[in-house]
């Protein structure tokens, strides 16, 4: 446990998670990656006066999952002290996940949710006037996020993954306190310390395309262990700069876009024509 601390109080340093007076957001699902970043960022910033931390999460519309979650993190913000704001899909695109879901669609169901809801997210931290937004992404989580964007050749994907050094305009950016903590660590220190969190997984999780780099991921760590810290080092010394200043905006509603339509634009417009 005190490994784990140490190793995310440096992370917390080298990304300047703390500077000055701020305020952080945290992007909080439920799960055990986001609740013990939650946890450790209220602590360590606890010996940071000036420094506010909010809980912000998106209700996908998922029902027997997402409700049960949002029990859980309002219990431990509340238990902590952090202010904790929720907003759901319904509110912010006028639909479920569950409804989407049962439509008759070209993707599958985590290609749309994990678009809008990092839209969402980004939203509430810009209204929250957060100057970083801390996610609970851990090391293998990192490892196949690299490994996808590669197969996909998604430069554009790549250069944008965090943590951001540099402030885009309409982009807060994204701080990873847990980026060199394995999984099976960040389990086992929940466990240890008694953080709550929902264990049972999305019903929609077995579609995600993330499944097949997780396997690969783990095997590459099976075979050569210390792969996964490879794979984050190599994403970090090939990654090029996120774009000074003004970054490229989509044309439709305006936001930060690696093209001319944003990636929300396109999916809106495709469910637009889906009866839902
Ligand atoms: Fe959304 Fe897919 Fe994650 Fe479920 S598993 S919450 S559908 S991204």
């Amino acid at each position: 446990m005190e490994s784990v601390e140490k190793r995310v109080r440096r992370e917390i340093r080298e990304q300047s998670v703390f500077s000055g007076n701020s305020t952080v957001c945290v992007a909080v699902s439920g799960g055990k990656d986001s609740m013990t970043a939650l946890t450790l960022l209220r602590r360590f910033s606890a010996m940071r006066r000036g420094t506010r931390l909010i809980a912000v999460t998106a209700d996908e519309g998922i029902s027997g999952y997402r409700s049960e979650s949002l029990c859980i993190i309002e219990n431990h913000c509340r238990s902590l002290g952090v202010e904790w704001r929720c907003r759901s899909f319904e509110e912010s695109e006028g639909f479920t996940m569950d409804r989407l879901a049962a439509a008759t669609r070209k993707r599958t169901t985590c290609a749309y949710c994990g678009v809008f809801r990092r839209n969402l997210i980004n939203s509430m931290a810009l209204e929250a006037g957060a100057s970083k937004l801390a996610t609970g992404l851990n090391l293998d989580d990192t490892a196949q996020s690299v490994m996808m964007n590669i197969a996909r050749a998604d430069t554009s994907r790549m250069a944008m993954m965090g943590p951001h050094d540099r402030v885009v305009d309409g982009l807060v950016p994204r701080v990873q306190p847990l980026r060199q903590i394995p999984e099976n660590e960040v389990l086992l220190y929940a466990m240890l310390s008694g953080i709550p969190f929902l264990r049972s997984s999305c019903p929609y999780s077995e579609e995600a395309s993330r499944n097949l780099f997780r396997t690969i991921v783990l095997r590459m760590e099976e075979e050569m262990p210390g792969s996964r810290y490879s794979i984050v080092r190599s994403a970090d010394a090939f990654s090029a700069p996120l774009p000074h200043g003004k970054a490229r905006r989509c044309s439709s509603c305006g936001s930060v876009s690696s093209g001319s339509v944003c990636r929300s634009c396109t999916l809106r417009s495709e469910i637009g024509s889906m009866s839902i």
